[in-house]
């Protein structure tokens, strides 16, 4: 049966970095006779120059009848005088938003070969593997009333609202209890329980979530105590759970203990597991149409998009090892570069995929 995956390469590097991962994409869809059909469409700035607006409708009509979506990035400098519901992030925000994507996974997967490139010592970061859940739909980036106002005394006051429903709550933690099941079964929910209502409301739902998965074992921690054991110990890890502020925070602070922004791939999930992947890094406009950047994070978002959206498990294995023999053979993008080993360009990293 045909499926239809939605391609939306984005701004800056999202079209470089696409043609590689699409390249993997089709070659694994032609040697498994898998069906799929990929449709372009825009988003981002190149949504605002072609329509006027950073999420074109015919965009998110595509996306809306899309099996999968698979986005570059968003961003550049000659979009940043725009008024702010023009800028290409909105287009970002608003796609997530209509097609209900509240799940975003974030590995942070540091490949042995790439140790060196990390800031912390190779005992602490060899071998990680951590999954992070963040709920991506709710929480204090959405919640109302926010704004900025004057008060009686003429003082300005900016206030946001960080709100959960218990329904919110427990579709997330669903979701994380499904993935650490996959994993080594272990859940560790991050929260501000000791001075926030919202976290204990949080706390308790996810406390009865878990009686759903006895073989899962859940831990609770605080978000400030979770900061300083990602960068102490990070590998005590398997699956965290937070919600969208705290999840915005930790995931950046874990994917640098890899080193590589160029090689993090992240997907956005809805109820039925229909999912947006894309690398967790920008649209790099400082690298932009030099052909240098790091494709793998583009290349390992499509292995999670076979992984989650579409349950082929093993094809998405064969381009994880084709990105480990790669690495096996020394070739980096100037990024993950280091002694002993030979740069290459983006295409030229696409091409030692489909070559592995
Ligand atoms: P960025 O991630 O684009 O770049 C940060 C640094 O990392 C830059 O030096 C860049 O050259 C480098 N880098 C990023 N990806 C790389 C890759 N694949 N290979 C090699 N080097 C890479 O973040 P930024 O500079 O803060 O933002 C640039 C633009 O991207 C802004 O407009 C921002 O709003 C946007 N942005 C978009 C997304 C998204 O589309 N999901 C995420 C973050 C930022």
């Amino acid at each position: 049966m045909t499926k239809k995956i939605a391609i939306l390469p984005g701004d800056g590097i999202g079209p470089e970095i696409i043609k590689s991962a699409t390249d993997v994409l089709k070659f694994i869809n032609t040697k498994h006779n898998l069906g799929f059909e990929l449709e372009y469409s825009d988003i981002g700035g190149a949504g605002y120059d072609a329509c006027k607006k950073p999420l074109p409708e015919a965009t998110l009509k595509l996306c809306q009848d899309a099996d999968s979506v698979l986005l570059g990035a968003v961003g550049g400098y000659q979009y940043d005088n725009l008024p702010r519901d023009m800028r290409p992030e909105r287009g970002l925000l608003a796609i997530r938003r209509e097609l209900d994507l509240f799940s975003n996974l974030r590995p942070a997967i540091l490949y042995p070969q790439l140790a060196s490139a990390s800031s912390l010592k190779d005992e602490i970061v060899a071998g990680l593997d951590i999954m992070i859940v963040r709920e991506l739909t709710g929480g204090i980036y959405f919640g109302e009333p926010r704004g900025i106002k004057t008060d009686e005394n003429n003082k300005k006051i900016g206030f946001n609202t960080l709100v959960y429903n218990e329904d919110e709550i427990k579709r997330i933690a669903k979701s994380a209890f499904e993935i650490a099941n996959k994993r080594d079964k272990k859940l560790c929910s991050v929260d501000k329980a000791n001075v926030l209502e919202v976290s204990e409301l949080w706390r308790e739902v996810v406390i009865d979530v878990a009686k759903d998965y006895p073989q899962v074992e859940l831990s609770h921690m605080y978000v400030d105590n979770a900061s300083m054991q990602l960068v102490k110990d990070p590998k005590q890890f398997d699956v965290i759970l937070t919600g969208n502020m705290f999840g915005d925070i930790l995931s950046d602070t874990a994917a640098q203990l890899t080193g590589s922004i160029g090689m993090l791939p992240s997907a956005s999930l809805d109820k039925n597991n229909k999912g947006m992947y894309e690398p967790i890094h920008g649209s790099a406009p400082d690298i932009a149409g030099k052909n240098i950047a790091n494709p793998l994070a583009t290349i390992l978002s499509v292995s999670m998009m076979l992984k989650y959206s579409f349950n082929l498990p093993e094809q998405a294995a064969e381009i994880e090892n084709a990105v480990g023999k790669v690495l096996d053979k020394n070739l980096r993008t100037a990024d993950i570069t280091d002694k002993n080993c030979s740069v290459v360009s983006t295409s030229q990293m696409g091409d030692a995929i489909l070559e592995s």
